[in-house]
């Protein structure tokens, strides 16, 4: 385990844009890394722009023939050595990761321990990417994939090791180049993930552009030698991304936000109530409820809905609020004063619109003077209020008392995001039959948010275009080329 100062003490004073596996020395404009509990300053950051963007793109074009041209099995190979040093390097990274963005170490932990398994998938993957082909008269048919070239990819703050490999593993594996830019809140741990990269790829593979996103983001989803965006973050910067793509006919794809239901039906078997409980305590609050895939609307049936309600805020109120730097599960704090202020402005509104079963304050955490902590929020409600429609990002959970299926699976439905869901029941038609019905992009059956890696992760609705971390990712990262061969050519039919 690493500890505070020693993980502090390995970070660069200032960081430059990543390119051509080298740390550019930043121009005069820079940003603060501001650790998100402490407040204490944890480095500056360049605040790169069209210029950096420019010079990155080159570099990455300059790779992309070199490195579509290598077989998979070398790109695994360069894949597989970055697992192997964020492995090595892990219990560092996640303390910055902590330091950061104030979510736990436990928790940035696991992103890590994803972040290695996705590298590793898309090594494999890559080995089993393959075309198609049949016979033709005289002769056969190859469809085969090809990478696009260079890749603009843009990630959000709250899992950034999970997020920068979502992008890099699958576009990379395929044999495209990569610029990313990481989020303003969270560049540390992606900056320090390019001293990995160069020792595992060849110089301008991966790139990577720390700075605004109207800045340097709009400079990127713009330059005209993009071929293919990427983008995670809020569905209205989405929107944004996605026209820019429009505007020069380049593939975008999309991973947004959501507002997903947790369902609960009666025939729960008594004795699983507790570990429900469990499950959708951790389905609000883990990533400090700042996850995308939040089940952030808890259907109860009337049935089971007093029961539960008082061990579910039982169990809320033993969550630990506390310094995220401790070890084992806790709700930490909030990325930034601006989340938190977010966050306090929804609990307000929930305060006025619906009933406060639990929490509803922040919380003053010794030695974390700058952290927004709040107590773990339960408010009971109705589908149709502000908390239970809108992404709130933070650990704010709404419960809906239902005991009619059709307006459940209506109300359900009824939002604009289609992300995530899940189910608890022993009924297996019912299972199946509801999950048929959801609008969502995962459902989860009996358990929440299970991310085996190869399961795809994409949203419907304004959720999101496209899959990631799976094998299908691979085909969003190439497109198909028919290449047709004859062994003789056709007998004159034209003008002969
Ligand atoms: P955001 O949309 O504000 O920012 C995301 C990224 O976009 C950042 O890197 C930001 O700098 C950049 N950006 C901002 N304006 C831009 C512009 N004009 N052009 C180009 N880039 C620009 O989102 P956020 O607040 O960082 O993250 C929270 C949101 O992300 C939530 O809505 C959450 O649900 C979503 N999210 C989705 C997933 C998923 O996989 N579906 C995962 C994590 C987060």
């Amino acid at each position: 385990m690493t500890d505070v100062s020693t993980a502090r003490g390995s970070l660069s004073r200032v960081y430059g844009a990543f390119i051509d596996n080298e740390f550019r020395p930043a121009s005069a404009r820079t940003f603060p890394a501001i650790a998100a509990a402490s407040g204490e300053h944890l480095a500056d950051i360049a605040r790169c722009g069209s210029a950096e963007i420019d010079d990155a793109v080159a570099s990455a074009k300059a790779a992309f023939p070199a490195w579509k041209a290598l077989v998979p099995e070398e790109r695994a190979a360069c894949l597989n050595k970055l697992a192997d040093a964020i492995e090595r390097e892990a219990a560092r990274l996640m303390m910055i990761d902590t330091l950061d963005i104030g979510r736990g170490l436990w928790e940035t932990g696991i992103d890590h321990t994803i972040a290695v398994q996705q590298y590793r998938y898309f090594a494999a993957a890559a080995l089993t990417h393959e075309g198609f082909g049949r016979s033709i008269p005289n002769g056969y048919l190859v469809a085969k994939r090809e990478p696009y070239g260079v890749c603009g990819q843009i990630i959000p703050w709250n899992v950034p090791a999970i997020m920068a490999a979502f992008k890099i593993a699958p576009a990379v594996a395929a044999g495209n180049t990569v610029v990313l830019k990481p989020d303003e809140n969270a560049s540390l741990s992606t900056l320090e993930l390019g001293k990995l990269i160069a020792e595992s790829f060849p110089p301008g593979v991966i790139n990577i552009v720390p700075g605004l996103g109207e800045e340097v983001g709009a400079a990127l989803t713009a330059h005209p030698d993009v071929t293919k965006l990427a983008f995670t973050g809020s569905s209205e910067v989405g929107r944004i991304v996605s026209l820019a793509g429009a505007n020069r006919l380049v593939p975008v794809s999309l991973e947004l936000g959501g507002k997903s239901p947790n369902i609960v039906f009666p025939d729960v078997d008594p004795t699983d109530i507790d570990s429900i409980v469990d499950n959708t305590t951790f389905a609000a609050m883990y990533c400090n409820g700042q996850s995308c895939l939040a089940g952030t609307r808890l259907f109860l049936h009337d049935a089971i809905y007093d029961d539960f309600m008082q061990r579910l805020t039982a169990s809320m109120s033993r969550i630990r609020v506390t310094d995220p730097t401790s070890h084992g599960p806790l709700l930490g704090c909030m990325v930034s004063e601006k989340q938190g202020r977010r966050v306090q402005s929804y609990i307000d509104i929930g305060k006025k619109d619906a009933s406060l079963a639990t929490g509803g304050s922040r919380v003053e955490v010794v030695g974390c003077h700058a952290g927004w902590f709040f107590e773990p929020t339960v408010f009971e409600t109705t589908n149709d209020t502000r908390i239970a429609q809108e992404e709130i990002f933070g650990p704010v959970l709404s419960v809906i008392r239902w005991n009619d299926y059709e307006q459940l699976i209506h109300d359900a439905n009824n939002v604009r995001y289609g992300l995530a869901s899940g189910i608890y029941t022993n009924n297996l038609k019912v299972a199946w039959d509801t999950s048929d019905r959801l609008q969502a992009g995962n459902v989860w059956i009996n358990n929440y948010f299970n991310l085996a890696a190869g399961s795809p992760f994409g949203g419907f609705k304004e959720s999101g275009i496209g899959s990631e971390f799976c094998h299908e990712t691979l085909n969003m990262y190439t497109h198909l080329k028919a290449i047709t061969v004859q062994t003789q050519v056709n007998p004159p039919w034209f003008a002969v």
